[in-house]
């Protein structure tokens, strides 16, 4: 037992000078990233459950290192969080959703909307309010297809300042979503106060909700509650039929996942559309 806790010691010392290293090596390689078009972006649909028109899509980055690969989000935005890249990162994501959801509407998709993932240190930025009426405005967009998505990590980090930029951004006709609902700090006295549109419940429920009850039990109050609140409700992560079916009789408004789509990389699906539209 002994020898097992001075390994262990050892894996976890290892572990956060890879951390630290990791980061430090992140850090400076995300602004010639940005430079060298490194990062683009892959677009995931969400549809209407009831009529199975889509509503819109997710933007979701994608970093292509010239070494590495192909990086999660997963492994470098929470390396970044809370650094002067992740803002200028953001910003960089913002507008190019932005001329997304343009080139979308050129193309003949109209009334859909983009739904931009922001970071708990982005919201606390404050440009962002700015950057956002701006890029809207530049490329001529409604900011009412805009659909900004929040943690809970977010709500808790300055209450007082984070409602404000959301009223402000409220008032110019943006949205706000819920992201990963129920995995974080539990907020839900913060949902009658904010000019919230949307709940995202995470996948990690819908993937469990039918063979575990518990997970079953939160995705229907979930539901119930976020309808009588007034807002509406998207299920994540919809991988088969079975659990389409379910949300659909539990009166889910909106679903995302692998069963209608991956995210679709940028050129792709603007190359499908192209050549749809030239038809
Ligand atoms: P998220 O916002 O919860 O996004 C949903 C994730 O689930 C995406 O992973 C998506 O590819 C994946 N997914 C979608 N449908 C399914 C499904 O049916 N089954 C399964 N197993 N997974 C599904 P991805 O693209 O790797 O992104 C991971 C996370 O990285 C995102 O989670 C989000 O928190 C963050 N992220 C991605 N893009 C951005 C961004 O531009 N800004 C910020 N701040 N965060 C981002
Ligand atoms: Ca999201
Ligand atoms: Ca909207
Ligand atoms: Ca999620």
């Amino acid at each position: 037992a002994k020898d097992n806790g001075g390994n262990c010691y050892q894996i976890y010392d290892a572990g956060m000078y890879q951390r630290v290293a990791h980061k430090v090596l992140l850090e400076t390689e995300v602004r010639e990233a940005i430079v060298q078009g490194q990062f683009s972006l892959s677009l995931q649909p969400q549809v209407e459950i009831n009529s199975g028109r889509l509503f819109g899509f997710e933007a979701l980055l994608r970093w292509n290192h010239p070494k590495r690969g192909l990086v999660s989000p997963d492994e470098f935005i929470p390396v970044l969080e809370n650094s002067k890249h992740m803002i200028e990162l953001g910003y960089w994501v913002i507008r190019h959703s932005i001329e997304l959801l343009k080139q979308l509407n050129e193309a003949g998709y109209t009334g859909i909307s983009i739904a931009i993932n922001l970071s708990a240190g982005q919201f606390v930025d404050p440009g962002l309010y700015r950057f956002l009426v701006e890029q809207a405005q530049a490329f001529g967009v409604d900011a009412g297809a805009i659909e900004l998505e929040l943690t809970e990590r977010t709500l808790v980090e300055d209450i007082d300042k984070t409602l404000e930029t959301m009223h402000k951004l409220r008032d110019r006709g943006f949205s706000f979503s819920i992201d990963d609902f129920g995995t974080g700090y539990s907020s839900l006295s913060y949902l009658k106060k904010m000019p919230v549109d949307c709940i995202k419940i995470d996948k990690c429920f819908v993937s469990g909700m039918l063979d575990n009850q518990a997970d079953m039990q939160i995705v229907m109050s979930t539901i119930a509650m976020v309808r009588n609140l007034g807002m509406k409700v998207i299920a994540e992560g919809v991988e088969n039929r079975a659990q389409l079916r379910f949300l659909k009789s539990e009166q889910c408004d909106l679903v995302q996942g692998y069963l209608f789509s991956r995210p679709i990389c940028e050129t792709v699906l603007m190359e499908e559309l192209k050549t749809k539209v030239s038809r």
